[in-house]
């Protein structure tokens, strides 16, 4: 049995972020040659303290869904997944055993050397005869900043392709480096030129600003009067959210894997946790703010203050994914980083085989069940704030200073809309939803979205009134 996560940065704002994350894991899944695909994030849940624990299997492949190696896939990824490792992840990956799970961390998968031929597929499609003869390729970067080094990749991909004798010539140009993308016109020559973003989605970059550094004003820019004569501009679309970034995927995840050994086995305090879950949902259960409500042979779920309305009046869902989608904005549009804050979307029901149930439920309560299992079981151990406090670096390393006075204020303003009890903060959780009690859910770590908190309290940017859900 074998488990593939792919890690996200997610964010607390912005509800589309994961989006692509969700997308390549999809992809991976419909090729069944994992026996399930998870996502895991920095700022979303699963958080990176939580996915291990969500993963079925003992054999467990990390990918991280970054363009370049720098300060998230070297530093933050595996210190908040606990791999005891800094620095530069070696290019066969670092394997760890943690909590009887083999876990095995990759590059992240925009360094991978088949990412070339995702920007040659990119190039294809907006002009699919070019020619030696006739056509340049620039492959543009971000440039180092001062947490990642993309720049290193962005050459190695000029050089191979260069190599291939595919283009007439091949730059490698910045937004935020020399050289610059501003200087194209000057150093390419010839008459047609197609630029492909190497970057990991369509946002601000690849929308505004690589648009008007080149003076580009669609897919197709005419440039008559260069210094090197009429030159025609092709712009496509960034590397990062093409479908065969799948298929890099699946390349990493099979070198981390070695000599492809036998897989693992169903871990066995996961597997007890989601059939303590099954039992109570065949007998008909609420966790939280959601029911399970057993209906011959699959099992119905809603939000707990639909009790009772009849279905024509609500949403029906059929799989874990249409569920995934509707829990992941509150009733007013608004984004949920945090599952468990009392806010989940009414006015829908998902009707769902018990393989499905799991699944939709790692969704709804991402580590919920793993969590409240092992903490009936005295088998989960709460992280105090002065530890998560500890950890932090960057521009979270000033949660540090907070006293625990303004821990506390953030906690009660933003914790009272969970339904998570605080055990980081001492606080007792006697029964759980597992033995009847909806809101008995334990919390055993400060979440990322409180420590973003807590940094904004010691900033002094929390104003008067400021409320749980942004
Ligand atoms: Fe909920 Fe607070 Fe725990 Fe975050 S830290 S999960 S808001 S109880």
């Amino acid at each position: 049995m074998r488990s593939l996560v792919l890690i996200g940065h997610g964010s607390h704002l912005n509800g589309e972020s994961a989006v692509a994350v969700y997308r390549y894991a999809e992809l991976i899944r419909e090729r069944h040659l994992f026996d399930e695909v998870i996502e895991g994030y920095w700022k979303e849940e699963p958080s990176l303290r939580q996915v291990l624990k969500t993963t079925a299997s003992t054999d467990v492949t990390v990918i991280p869904m970054f363009i370049s190696e720098g300060y998230f896939t070297e530093t933050v990824i595996p210190r908040e997944m606990g791999l005891g490792h800094q620095g530069p992840v070696p290019p066969e990956g670092v394997a760890r055993v943690i909590g009887g799970r083999t876990v095995r961390y990759t590059l992240p998968y925009g360094v991978h050397p088949s990412m070339t031929d995702v920007i040659l597929a990119r190039a294809r499609e907006v002009l699919p005869d070019a020619s030696p003869e006739d056509t340049a390729l620039i492959v543009l970067g971000h440039g180092t900043t001062r947490n990642e080094n993309s720049n290193k990749v962005v050459y190695q991909n000029a050089e191979r392709i260069r190599e291939a004798g595919l283009f007439a010539e091949v730059q490698a140009l910045f937004l935020d480096e020399d050289p610059k993308v501003g200087t194209w016109p000057d150093t390419v020559r010839s008459p047609r030129v197609v630029v492909v973003p190497f970057f990991a989605s369509e946002g601000w970059h690849t929308l505004e600003t690589i648009p008007e550094d080149m003076g580009l004003t669609g897919t197709v820019t005419d440039f008559p009067e260069n210094p090197h004569g009429h030159q025609r501009v092709y712009y496509a679309r960034p590397v990062g959210t093409h479908a065969a970034v799948a298929d890099v995927i699946l390349h990493l995840a099979e070198e981390a894997r070695g000599a492809g050994g036998p897989g693992g086995d169903t871990e066995r305090g996961h597997e007890a946790a989601w059939q303590a879950f099954l039992k109570g949902a065949r007998a008909g259960l609420r966790v939280g703010e959601v029911l399970v409500t057993p209906e011959l042979g699959v099992f119905e779920l809603r939000n707990a203050l639909d009790e009772g309305r009849p279905g024509a009046e609500l949403t029906t869902l059929v799989t874990p994914e249409g569920v995934r989608d509707q829990v992941r904005f509150t009733d007013g549009g608004e984004h949920r980083p945090v599952h468990t804050l009392r806010n989940l979307p009414r006015g829908w029901r998902a009707v769902l085989s018990e393989a499905d149930l799991r699944r939709a439920m790692h969704y709804v309560y991402p580590a919920v069940i793993e969590e409240t299992y092992a903490h009936d079981c005295h088998a989960l151990r709460p992280t105090p704030w002065a530890t998560t406090a500890r950890r932090q670096t960057g521009i979270y390393a000033k949660v540090q200073k907070a006293t625990p006075a303004q821990v506390e204020h953030v906690a009660q303003d933003v914790c009272s809309g969970c339904l998570r009890t605080r055990l980081w903060a001492g606080h007792k959780l006697t029964q759980s939803f597992l033995n009847g009690v909806p809101g008995g859910i334990p919390c055993a770590e400060a979440c990322t979205f409180v420590v973003a908190e807590v940094r904004e309290e010691v900033s002094g940017k929390r104003g008067g009134g400021h409320s749980h859900s942004h």
